[in-house]
């Protein structure tokens, strides 16, 4: 868009930060207010939204953007408006002995950062757009939002929706390609979200450290499955196959690789391979399952296979009703299993973001932990199995964002629990508590006794034997 320049985006920050600090302090049924008002946006629009996002796709199902844009973002709004109360009520901290016998108080008050930039990606657009700003604004902030360019009716109609619900001090939606997202990123927020893949994150925090804004980075990464000896590999299977074809594995959460033992492979892709045909007994023209979303995309996921190929894997397609992919533009992708991977290979490479599941097999289960161990830290990981000490072995020898044991991705939706990445998944979390304290700053607050603490304690020049004492008693 024209005008999304950066003057002008230079003038609604400056527009958000000028009200933000004129208003302060603003109380809690401001923010409440505001959430409301995000929430209704998202509820009201549910359909148009689920529209835009099968068109920008291709096609995706009505019933996957109800439940994983529409739903889950109201609920994180509701989520915040339930506990933001809680959450933003100072801490009580000790002071040094004897300071409190004297009247001296200390606490923690979680205040709001200023104005918070939004960065998002086109898998979930509306959810990783809006779940976010839920807790921005629960925290007491503003907000810029710049969405993904991949899905673009999307985020217009979110630009749209934004100017009708919030004035331009409050929220603001700024649309535009990679130029408008570099222009966004080196903007001097009071903090930036980002989500989307390791490679921009890179340059986004390259930009924010120019201006010394602190970054939440929401990257994605290698998130393994690691199969027990004692998984039940039918309903591991069946639970795999959902994580993996939802949104056709564009999720940052999609189990990406899976390494089960040797004697157990034919077993574990069988569960997989029924669980696909179970819930999709046809993929072409089955408006249940997504499209992936751009040529580009497609073509990446082509090549990854035609790699694993020529470099020694077995391909299996599971394509339950037999369909002729070759002969649509649809890009709809059969989930297509690898075996006898090689780490050559770009699907070991790389996020693999989409359908393709490459599997690994291990004798012992060391091998698996040290192959995870090996490789950049996942955003997820997941153990399927019964055996709890093997279950304890996986989770304290290795290190992801978060984890799902017996199935996969479901932590996110937990409201209770953090999410976020670690190292090259990503720093900072958002959801739960944790969320409002990422996007507040904690400020340390010393209420000072009458007493004269310096001089009592022997600070205060000249120095003599008081100060000798003080120095011993707090080296001993
Ligand atoms: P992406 O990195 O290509 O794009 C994300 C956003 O960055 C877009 O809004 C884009 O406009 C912007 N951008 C592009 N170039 C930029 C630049 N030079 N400077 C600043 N911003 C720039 O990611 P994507 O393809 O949209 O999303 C897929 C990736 O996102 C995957 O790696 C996936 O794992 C990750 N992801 C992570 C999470 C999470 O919560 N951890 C969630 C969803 C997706």
């Amino acid at each position: 868009m024209a005008d999304n320049n950066r003057a002008e985006l230079e003038r609604i920050l400056e527009l958000q930060r000028t009200t933000f600090t004129s208003k302060r302090p603003e109380p809690m049924h401001m923010r409440k207010d505001r959430i409301k008002r995000a929430i209704a946006l998202v509820r009201d629009n549910g359909d148009s939204f689920a529209k835009a996002m099968s068109a920008d796709f291709g096609n995706r199902a009505f019933m996957q953007s109800m439940i994983t844009d529409i739903a889950a973002t109201v609920a994180a709004g509701n989520d915040a408006l339930k506990h933001m109360d809680e959450w933003a009520k100072p801490d009580k901290r000790k002071v040094k002995f004897p300071l409190g016998l004297m009247g001296a108080k200390a606490e923690v008050r979680y205040e709001p950062k200023g104005v918070v930039g939004i960065l998002s990606p086109w898998n979930f657009p509306v959810n990783l757009a809006f779940a976010p700003l839920m807790q921005i604004l629960a925290a007491g902030n503003r907000a810029m939002i710049k969405p993904s360019e991949f899905t673009e009716r999307t985020s217009l109609l979110m630009s749209e929706l934004v100017a009708e619900y919030f004035t331009p001090d409050e929220v603001a939606v700024f649309t535009g390609g990679p130029e408008v997202a570099a222009a966004f990123s080196s903007l001097p927020f009071d903090h930036l979200v980002f989500t989307g893949s390791t490679a921009t994150g890179r340059k986004v925090m390259e930009a924010a450290a120019a201006n010394l804004v602190p970054v939440t980075l929401e990257l994605g990464g290698k998130s393994p499955v690691i199969m027990g000896r004692s998984a039940d590999l039918e309903k591991a299977g069946e639970r795999i196959a959902l994580g993996k074809m939802m949104n056709a594995g564009q999720i940052c959460l999609a189990p990406d690789y899976m390494y089960v033992p040797e004697d157990k492979e034919e077993e574990a892709i069988n569960g997989v391979t029924q669980g696909v045909a179970s819930m999709y007994p046809t993929l072409l023209h089955n408006d249940d399952y997504a499209s992936v979303v751009t040529d580009e995309h497609f073509d990446r996921l082509q090549n990854m296979v035609s790699d694993a190929r020529d470099k020694g894997a077995d391909i299996i397609e599971v394509n339950p009703g037999n369909e002729d992919f070759s002969t649509t533009n649809s890009r709809k992708m059969p989930l297509t299993i690898l075996r006898n991977v090689t780490d050559d290979m770009q699907a070991m490479q790389e996020e693999i973001f989409g359908p393709v599941l490459p599997v690994k097999t291990y004798k012992n289960l060391e091998t698996a932990i040290d192959y995870v161990n090996a490789n950049d830290r996942p955003l997820a990981l997941y153990y399927f199995g019964q055996d709890k000490g093997e279950q304890e072995q996986v989770l304290s020898k290795t290190i992801s964002g978060g984890v799902t044991t017996n199935d996969v991705i479901f932590h996110v939706s937990m409201d209770d629990l953090p999410f976020g990445g670690v190292g090259p998944s990503g720093m900072g979390s958002y959801h739960a508590v944790e969320g409002f304290r990422e996007f507040s700053h904690a400020r340390a607050v010393y209420h000072q006794t009458k007493v004269d603490v310096a001089k009592l304690g022997g600070f205060k020049p000249p120095y003599g034997d008081a100060a000798k004492k003080a120095i011993k008693a707090m080296m001993k």
